[in-house]
């Protein structure tokens, strides 16, 4: 079934160096619709900076991000068009904090999709309404909790109705209670065939969540593979020892 859907997104020898400092190796991977890629790897290791080469927040210094065949890194590309259909929520969320919940999540689609304020706020509501969040559309981010906030980036990511979605550690800098509601509202998605790519030091959602785990070690991928394999039965001593932290 899987092989028969062409890949939305294919990284391909994908490097990234900041003057000197080799911070991702030919970097290979890609994902279908429907997928969903955990990416796991100490602090450091260029998960961050993956996920940003994929977005664009920066560019790559070598190789290819190809999306629905399309290299992005190439010219005449519109960043802003690509970046409508490939969402990103952040560890920090990222709110608008002058706007209220609603605001957020109507920002991009009447500026950006340019739809009129009817359907954004509509379409705002349905997403708000998905994780839970309808209640405090008039709220500010800093009435939020950390739980909250998150769940309302996701929403204002969703309402954008992307093709795919990607996370950097987005429930790093929530308090632990509330690490459960997001990663919930994260598997709702994976459930409903979202594809997703997502950083995470989330061992067992990793574990249930995803069709395939990339394991970074120092910028390269250094293990990859389905994840009861990879969590079971990893083959490279990095990947062994990495994860014997989280045992
Ligand atoms: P991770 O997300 O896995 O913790 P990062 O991608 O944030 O890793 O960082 C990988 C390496 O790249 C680190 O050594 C970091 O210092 C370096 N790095 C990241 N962003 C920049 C930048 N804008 N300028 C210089 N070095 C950077
Ligand atoms: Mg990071």
């Amino acid at each position: 079934m899987d092989e028969l859907k062409s890949p939305i997104l294919q990284v391909r020898h994908l490097s990234k160096r900041f003057g000197d400092n080799v911070v991702l190796r030919d970097i290979n991977f890609e994902t279908r619709h429907g997928n969903v890629i955990c990416i796991i790897g100490a602090s450091g290791s260029g998960k961050s900076t993956l996920l940003r080469c994929i977005n664009m927040l920066e560019t790559p210094t070598s190789g290819q991000i190809l999306f629905h065949g399309q290299d992005i890194t190439g010219k005449g590309i519109n960043i802003n068009a690509y970046r409508a259909k490939v969402g990103m929520v952040f560890q920090s969320f990222n709110l608008f904090n002058n706007m209220t919940v609603l605001g957020n999540c109507m920002a991009g689609v009447t500026k950006v999709l340019k739809k009129d304020k009817k359907t954004a706020e509509e379409t705002a509501m349905e997403y708000l309404s998905k994780v839970g969040m309808a209640e405090y559309i008039n709220a500010k981010p800093h009435q939020l909790s950390g739980g909250q906030k998150q769940r309302v980036a996701i929403a204002r990511a969703l309402a954008m109705e992307p093709e795919m979605l990607l996370f950097d550690e987005p429930t790093s800098a929530l308090d632990p209670q509330m690490v459960g509601e997001v990663l919930e509202v994260m598997r709702s998605l994976a459930k409903e065939g979202m594809t997703m790519v997502i950083v995470t030091h989330e061992m067992a959602f990793a574990r249930d969540v995803s069709s395939r785990v990339v394991f970074m070690k120092d910028g390269v991928v250094a293990e990859e593979g389905e994840p009861a394999e990879l969590f079971e039965n990893p083959k490279q001593e990095a990947t062994k020892d990495f994860l014997a932290r989280f045992r």
